[in-house]
């Protein structure tokens, strides 16, 4: 087992910089999660990792080892995809004892190996059917497989659920998390999801425009974001920005950005911050709980509501802020004051 390590790296692709001056430490058996927008980088950092692009700048280190140089077969990681292509005219046991062979391992060893990842994927009963007799999360499920027999030093992952549909990505999700604390393999997953970032990584590194915007827990991305970058990407439906100004308020830092959750934006009730009174923009009815849209003022902020949708379109609303919710950013560049 290894830890990676990212060193000052960078990518250019020509007047492109993919990747600017990331440094980023994972330790050994953590699951880190790389999310961002598209174009952030995400997947150049990946496939630098994986050996798959030069690096123009900086050092990558696996364990101890600089891998710059060291070609992407011997740096004893594996790499599964969205796009997995399994053998069609072979066995489940076969698509995953097939890297194994060709690597000359004995065949005791594969057996073994390959009986072990379909335990820990619970497909034991499929091991003797074809890929076409397969569901889209058995395939995938495959796909994991033949990355898990490798018992690699690093799992390297790139949106691999992003073919599956939206409750098999679910399920599909908690299985890999499951797996990778079952087997302790150091993995870094790479996803623009940042649900799938918050449910999944021990901790997640936000990028933004080729650079490393901050990397946390979940929970420190979400109650202490480094910057309004990260606050905007980071929870659904985001926070909301908006200035005193704005909105006709006081608060408590003049002249800061303030972002607050939809969780700490609630109609009006004594004790909260308010009240402020707008037009309902949009309605967002889940069942259980609701999210309004208010505009007020040159603002526009989301409400949170228990139980059904009572608001239309149009309707005045007046609501509060929760103090404590409140996060302040500098107005220019948007860091967390
Ligand atoms: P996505 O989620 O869309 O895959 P990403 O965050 O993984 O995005 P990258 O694929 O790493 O982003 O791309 C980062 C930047 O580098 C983008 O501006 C992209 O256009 C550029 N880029 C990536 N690969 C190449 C390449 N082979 N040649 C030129 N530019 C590239």
């Amino acid at each position: 087992m290894a830890g990676v390590r990212f060193d000052a790296v960078g990518k250019r692709f020509g007047a492109v910089e993919a990747v600017r001056d990331l440094s980023l430490e994972i330790a050994d058996g953590e699951f880190m999660v790389l999310v961002g927008p598209s174009g952030s980088g995400k997947t150049t950092a990946l496939r630098m990792l994986a050996g798959l692009e030069a690096i123009t700048a900086g050092s990558i280190f696996i364990g101890e080892r600089r891998v710059n140089d060291v070609a992407p077969r011997e740096r004893d990681i594996a790499m599964v995809f969205q796009d997995y292509a399994l053998y069609p005219q072979m066995t489940v046991f076969d698509n995953l004892a097939f890297g194994l062979r060709r690597r000359k391992v004995a065949s005791d060893e594969i057996k073994r190996r390959v009986e072990e990842a379909a335990r820990l994927l619970d497909m034991s009963a499929l091991l003797q059917r074809k890929p076409g007799q397969l569901s889209g999360g058995q395939a995938q499920r495959v796909a994991l497989g033949r990355a898990l027999v490798r018992e690699p030093q690093v799992f390297l992952m790139d949106e691999p659920l992003s073919n599956l549909d939206a409750k098999l990505r679910t399920q599909t999700r908690g299985e890999i998390r499951r797996l990778q604390q079952e087997v302790q393999t150091t993995t870094v997953y790479v996803t623009h999801d940042q649900v799938e970032a918050m449910t999944m990584g021990d901790r997640i590194a936000v990028m933004n425009e080729g650079r490393l915007e901050q990397v946390g827990t979940p929970e420190e991305l979400y109650e202490r974001p480094a910057n309004r970058f990260v606050a905007g990407f980071i929870g659904s439906p985001s926070m909301s920005f908006f200035t005193g100004a704005q909105v006709g308020l006081t608060l408590p830092r003049n002249g800061a950005l303030v972002g607050v959750r939809p969780e700490h934006v609630r109609p009006w009730r004594e004790g909260l911050i308010g009240p402020l009174q707008g037009r309902v923009a949009f309605v967002e009815a889940l069942g259980r709980e609701t999210f309004v849209g208010v505009d007020v003022g040159e603002a526009r902020l989301t409400v949170f509501e228990e139980g059904r949708a009572v608001r239309e379109v149009g309707d005045e609303m007046e609501f509060g802020l929760i103090e404590s919710g409140l996060r302040y950013f500098d107005a220019d560049s948007g860091a967390s004051l």
